[in-house]
């Protein structure tokens, strides 16, 4: 069963005609639980591409779905990860995992700090939930970031270039850090990377994007045995 489908998906961000679109012509499916990889150089569009599966940016052709339901406009049950993780300064580690949760609810149950705790265990932050954002290094803030995204339990996880700041052994770190998490409670994962190490250990399937804009050059399957 699909659950992410585009079809003839582009965006154009001029609507000067003689300014090629940035994305045109995507065809693509996510399926259940299914890990992939978007590689590609830099401008070919794959942030717009993460962008209309998100909700955040309309298409300005194409259609995509969510379910079998037309997205139009960001959703609960799509969670994002950026580059940045934007942590609250003044919340410990433990109330910026919660902090969606409250902020949409208004509160959180004991229930929601047990798993926020468990998640930051498996994410190898379990002695800094009581920590500031300022205590931690880069790659623990981004964990963090993650931690707070699988928190609202989305069932599609969209991240971009999440750990591009990061240098070579904090990203392999927690990549098997992630895999861990993954195997625990599976998601349909699009993740942006300029790693192709990264995109080769996490991924189900790697979509390479060309350079001319938008035009979907290959599939690769990446079949791997998992540690
Ligand atoms: P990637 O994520 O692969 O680096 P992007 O999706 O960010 O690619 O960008 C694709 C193309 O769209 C690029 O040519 C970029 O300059 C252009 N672009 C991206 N965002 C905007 C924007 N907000 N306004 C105008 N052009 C944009
Ligand atoms: P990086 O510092 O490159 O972002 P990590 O986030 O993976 O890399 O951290 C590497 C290791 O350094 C972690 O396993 C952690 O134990 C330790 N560490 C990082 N920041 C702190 C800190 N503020 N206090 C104590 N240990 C830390």
């Amino acid at each position: 069963r699909p659950f992410v489908t585009l079809t003839g998906v582009g965006h154009r961000y001029d609507p000067n005609p003689s300014v090629p679109p940035a994305v045109t012509g995507i065809d693509l499916v996510l399926r259940r639980h299914e890990f992939v990889a978007v590689v590609g150089p830099s401008g070919c569009g794959k942030s717009t591409l993460l962008r209309m599966i998100s909700g955040l940016l309309k298409p300005s052709e194409g259609a995509v779905s969510v379910f079998g339901r037309p997205v139009d406009g960001p959703r609960d049950d799509v969670g994002i990860v950026f580059q940045k993780p934007t942590l609250l300064p003044w919340l410990s580690v433990r109330r910026n995992v919660l902090f969606p949760l409250k902020h949409k609810f208004g509160r959180y149950s004991k229930g929601d700090e047990k798993r926020a705790d468990e998640l930051l265990e498996m994410a190898g932050l379990g002695s800094f939930a009581e920590k500031m954002p300022d205590e931690l290094s880069g790659g623990m803030q981004q964990r963090v970031g993650i931690v707070r995204a699988l928190l609202l339990n989305p069932d599609i996880l969209l991240m971009d270039e999440p750990f591009s700041a990061l240098d070579a052994m904090t990203r392999e770190q927690i990549g098997f850090d992630l895999l861990k998490i993954w195997e625990e409670q599976p998601k349909t994962v699009l993740f942006i990377t300029h790693s192709i190490a990264e995109a080769v250990l996490l991924a189900d399937r790697v979509l390479v994007m060309s350079k001319r804009p938008g035009t979907v050059l290959d599939m690769i399957e990446v079949d791997l045995p998992r540690p």
